[in-house]
């Protein structure tokens, strides 16, 4: 039952602790599922803004760039700027008309600055040599780039752009726009607009409008076997640029874009990060523009997304922890309840036991460890706290009842029967002898899985023993008591009886003979007449003690029947022994010679004695025969009397034979 009730908790509790497994792997794979949804989405989304914010930034910057080429375009389609530069150029113009052309000039060079937003402007001249500026004449060679880019527009007829850079020329970074000027189809100089890429082009890249702490966007721009990163990095101090980086790091994203790649890409930037990327020309220019974004921030986990799709999953397993966690504390609470009450009751056995001197001790067959309670140890007076064993167990027996108890422990254990057994002990701490009882039954021992133990109590009965034995000694006293007759000390009527009917029994059995003798005082009324009671009294002790010395065979018995007259019981004798035993008493009355005075008295008392003889059989009532005996005796006693006291008289199959004194032999059949 116990072992049923422990396997199905087993069963419970492994379920229990499967589907809490389960539920966790589920919320694992569904949390991992979420997880890995989200980063691809997050990707997704990244790569999005990166393309759109680049394409937005492309637009933008496409327009700064038709910007500055439809400035230029018109600066070079104005006709009459041609021929004025023409003049104004020409030696052989008039002092006058030059100083007009030169101020027209300036005033159209501030125009350009101021309304177009431009750095600065100047006249250049064919050879590349610049001749004017806003604020006056200015004397001194195109920068090497800007004569190149000159040389290119005269030879396009269109307007030639310097890439930014940043040189001794200005204290800027700058971009130069040339616009050559023709006077009809000859070329005859140029405007050479300068713009500070970091006032107007700079901040084109420099926004990024999602607020993402890693995307920027850049210019590149090929250069032999390089690629140059022509605007500021957001990553990088400004010091690096233009950034210089070779062909053949080909995990750069700007090398990737100069390759070829265009769209979306993953590449590994000038710090080493993983990047995804997004790469395009701006339409009629060298530059490629790149926008890219840290791989690391399009990837990082968003754990407010997940925990809002987690939520509810974490909101129920909460809920079922809570329930699982409530079941668990009422089990356990039930436990501590059922723990508490076993700890009371269990005090209060100790305490019953205690009080009551009751050891608790258990023995288990297989290991034969012993374990003993605290009060069996004090009732054995152990004095080392050593461990019990059946061998101390048994050396505790008093010596006398030692064979006896291991035989009982012996019959015990071999037939698993319950044990019952009282003996005596000797104390270790003080010799004293002690009775103990002991009680003991088999049970499936706990600890085992079909072991048996013998467990039970030990309790010291000295105390009770000693009373048992006072009141078997009073017992025994009283019913001798019982039994005796106060007068004389001898058997009573009680005593006769039960003997009587005994001794019936046993003649039944060995088929033996039994015979009985009426014993009666004679003329003893007369005695108390004459002597008084008392003497009378003592007359009857005599006669009791007289008879008592003829009838002395252990198994017969002399009772006192009533007033004076007493009966003797003689097992296993005929009748011829029993009349002479009654004779012999009769004269051993005579003998004892109390006198007897009275005038119908012998002078002494005398007896007379009335003699039966049977041989009981099976087929006979007890009690039946018993009284029969006793009223043949009685009729015997009677013609006894009737011939004269102090006579023997038996009773013989109806005929009753008197016989006055001496004779033994006439006696005999
Ligand atoms: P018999 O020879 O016919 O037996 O004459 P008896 O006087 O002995 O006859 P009976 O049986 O009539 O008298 C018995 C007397 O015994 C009567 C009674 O006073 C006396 N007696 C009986 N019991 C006691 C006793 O315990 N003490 C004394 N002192 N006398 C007793
Ligand atoms: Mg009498
Ligand atoms: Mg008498």
């Amino acid at each position: 039952m116990q072992m049923t009730r422990d396997g199905t908790r087993w069963q419970w509790r492994w379920m229990q602790f499967l589907v809490a497994l389960l539920v966790v792997a589920l919320i694992a794979v569904g949390l991992m599922g979420i997880y890995h949804s989200s980063k691809e989405r997050h990707r997704l989304h990244a790569e999005r803004e990166v393309q759109l914010i680049s394409q937005l930034q492309l637009d933008i910057l496409r327009a700064w760039r038709a910007q500055r080429h439809t400035d230029a375009v018109v600066l070079s389609d104005t006709a009459m700027l041609g021929a004025a530069v023409s003049a104004w150029l020409h030696p052989g113009t008039l002092n006058a008309e030059r100083s007009y052309l030169q101020s027209q000039f300036e005033r159209d060079l501030r125009t350009l600055q101021e309304q177009r937003n431009y750095n600065a402007a100047y006249l250049v001249d064919s050879n590349g040599q610049v001749r004017l500026s806003a604020s006056g004449v200015v004397s001194r060679s195109l920068p090497v780039p800007e004569a190149r880019a000159l040389k290119q527009a005269f030879g396009s007829a269109q307007p030639a752009f310097v890439e930014p850079r940043q040189d001794e020329t200005f204290a800027f970074p700058f971009f130069s726009v040339l616009a050559p000027i023709y006077n009809g189809s000859d070329p005859v100089g140029a405007i050479w607009l300068v713009v500070d890429v970091r006032a107007s082009l700079f901040p084109i890249l420099e926004r990024w409008p999602s607020g993402s702490t890693t995307a920027e966007s850049f210019l590149a721009v090929p250069e032999g076997d390089h690629v140059l990163i022509i605007s500021p990095l957001r990553h990088a101090s400004s010091a690096m640029v233009p950034l210089r980086l070779s062909m053949s790091d080909s995990e750069r994203p700007a090398v990737r874009a100069v390759k070829g790649m265009r769209g979306i890409f993953h590449a590994v930037d000038y710090r080493g990060e993983p990047v995804i990327a997004f790469a395009t020309t701006v339409p009629n220019s060298p530059w490629y523009l790149i926008s890219k974004m840290d791989l690391r921030e399009a990837l990082a986990t968003d754990w407010r997304e997940i925990m809002a799709m987690g939520l509810p999953i974490l909101m129920g397993l909460l809920a079922g922890g809570l329930v699982l966690v409530y079941l668990q504390r009422q089990a356990w609470r039930r436990e501590r309840d059922l723990k508490q009450t076993l700890e009371r009751t269990l005090r209060w056995l100790e305490n019953a036991q205690k009080a009551a001197s009751v050891g608790y001790f258990a023995y288990r067959l297989t290991t034969r460890e012993f374990s003993a309670s605290k009060t069996t140890r004090e009732i054995f007076g152990l004095i080392v706290d050593m461990p019990m064993s059946l061998e101390r167990w048994l050396n505790n027996v008093q010596p006398l009842d030692r064979r006896r108890v291991a035989e009982v422990y012996r019959r015990t254990v071999s037939q698993r029967i319950p044990l019952h057994i009282r003996h005596r002990i000797i104390r270790e701490v003080d010799r004293q002898e002690r009775w103990v009882e002991t009680w003991g039954e088999f049970e499936a021992d706990p600890a085992t899985k079909d072991g048996l133990r013998l467990v039970g109590t030990i309790q010291d009965i000295t105390d009770r023993k000693h009373i048992e034995e006072e009141l078997e000694r009073a017992k025994t006293a009283l019913e001798a008591q019982v039994r005796r007759d106060p007068l004389t000390g001898i058997a009573n009527r009680l005593a006769l009886d039960e003997y009587l009917e005994h001794e019936w029994r046993r003649a039944v059995r060995a088929k033996e003979p039994l015979s009985l003798l009426m014993i009666d005082v004679d003329h003893f009324k007369h005695f108390n007449d004459e002597y008084g009671h008392v003497a009378g009294d003592q007359c009857l002790r005599q006669v009791a003690q007289v008879i008592s010395s003829v009838v002395r065979r252990s198994t017969e018995l002399v009772a006192r029947y009533g007033g004076e007259e007493f009966v003797a019981v003689l097992p296993d004798t005929v009748a011829g022994p029993a009349a002479i035993l009654a004779d012999r008493v009769r004269q051993a009355m005579r003998a004892e010679g109390i006198e007897h005075k009275h005038p119908e008295a012998a002078g002494v008392v005398t007896l007379s004695i009335g003699v039966v003889c049977v041989r009981p059989q099976p087929a006979d009532d007890v009690s039946v025969g018993a009284r029969l005996m006793l009223e043949r005796a009685d009729l015997a006693l009677y013609e006894a009397k009737n011939a004269g006291r102090d006579r023997v008289a038996l009773f013989n199959g109806g005929t009753i034979r008197v016989v006055a004194g001496g004779d033994a032999a006439a006696w005999l059949p």
